[in-house]
């Protein structure tokens, strides 16, 4: 059972954003020209997902390749490098067990907010682009795709800037669009990005990091959940948004509480430098997977997707995300207690 931790002046203040962004939402439709179509993400995920990116192998020259085509993506949605980088590319080298030395490199892009103010903070939008190579055959296919596990997720990113990009809209905070490789090896690209954060960590407001967001066969369609929902009252607040859209996050997931380690987000949201494991900064993964069984296997597919469903969760996002940056510092909060007490059960 969730429980609210949201104080009372907290509360009205969020209503009143709430009631205003129900009209800004109102009188800020996008209208269906200007609307990022299933077409075009179809034809991102069958890029990066195509049988020549070989299961997008970290350290191999298919992931420059697809590194490469996020930038561009990035760059026709006008956003532009990080301050103080000169380009979308943030390269490191990591070790794996059995690949020896890897050098890898995240895509990183910028959104300038629109508040004087605001604009100091940033929320990261994030998805991984790697995926797991090429492995054992199963019906004849050794190419692990990798398209919901993570073209999806990266498709869906560059959907929202692009839609942003369209509409004119723009976020009040700034906004850190993040490609991260080195997900599927241990989060190592993620953890480059956060220990060489090149804004201030103090400054990041929230991620939100997107996985396995092209099947909706089981949760059904305009359905999502998020990770970790118990250790936050970020659950509810999307609950409370949701109200108004035919989005609505489903709380029945299991298992979502532990998989909130399972993603890049745990960087953001896990303080391990002490001895205890502490919650920092607000991450979640949002996922449409409802237990398909292409995880991680050669018929993760970009063929079997919903693009109607996924182009559909692009525009909820457009209008998420402008919500997320003008909500005030306070209103998102971890339960640090819950946190606390599912680590010790995790012990036992
Ligand atoms: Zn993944």
């Amino acid at each position: 059972m969730q429980t609210c931790y949201t104080t009372k002046s907290t509360t009205r203040y969020f209503l009143v954003l709430f009631a205003f962004c129900l009209f800004f939402q109102n009188s800020s439709a996008q209208s269906d020209s200007e609307k990022v179509s299933a077409e075009e993400l179809h034809d991102w995920a069958h890029y990066l997902a195509s049988d020549e990116m070989k299961g997008r192998q970290n350290g191999s020259p298919e992931m420059k390749e697809a590194a490469r085509f996020i930038a561009e993506n990035f760059k026709s949605s006008g956003l532009k490098p990080l301050p103080g980088m000169d380009s979308f590319f943030q390269p490191y080298t990591f070790k794996s067990r059995r690949s020896g030395e890897l050098k890898e490199q995240n895509v990183l892009a910028y959104l300038e907010g629109s508040d004087p103010d605001l604009k100091n903070e940033y929320i990261i939008f994030s998805a991984h682009f790697d995926h797991v190579g090429i492995g054992r055959i199963v019906d004849g296919d050794s190419i692990y795709n990798g398209a919901n596990d993570n073209a999806a997720g990266t498709t869906t990113m560059m959907g929202l800037a692009r839609s942003w990009k369209r509409s004119g809209i723009r976020p009040k905070r700034s906004v850190i669009f993040a490609a991260f490789s080195g997900e599927e090896m241990g989060m190592h690209g993620s953890r480059h990005f956060f220990e060489n954060c090149p804004v201030s960590s103090d400054n990041i407001f929230m991620n939100l990091n997107f996985e396995m967001t092209g099947h909706c066969t089981k949760l059904g369609k305009q359905r999502y959940y998020i990770t970790g929902p118990s250790y936050t009252n970020f659950d509810e607040l999307l609950d409370e948004y949701n109200i108004e859209t035919k989005w609505k996050r489903d709380a029945t997931v299991e298992g979502a509480d532990g998989l909130l380690f399972a993603s890049d987000n745990v960087v953001f949201a896990v303080d391990r430098s002490e001895d205890e494991m502490k919650l920092n900064i607000p991450a979640h993964t949002l996922c449409t997977h409802g237990g398909e069984d292409h995880i991680h296997r050669p018929h993760d597919e970009p063929g079997f997707m919903n693009y109607d469903n996924m182009a559909d969760l692009v525009n909820y996002l457009a209008k998420l995300g402008i919500f997320l940056s003008e909500m005030d510092d306070d209103v998102i909060k971890w339960d640090h207690k819950a946190f606390a007490k599912a680590m010790k059960n995790r012990r036992r």
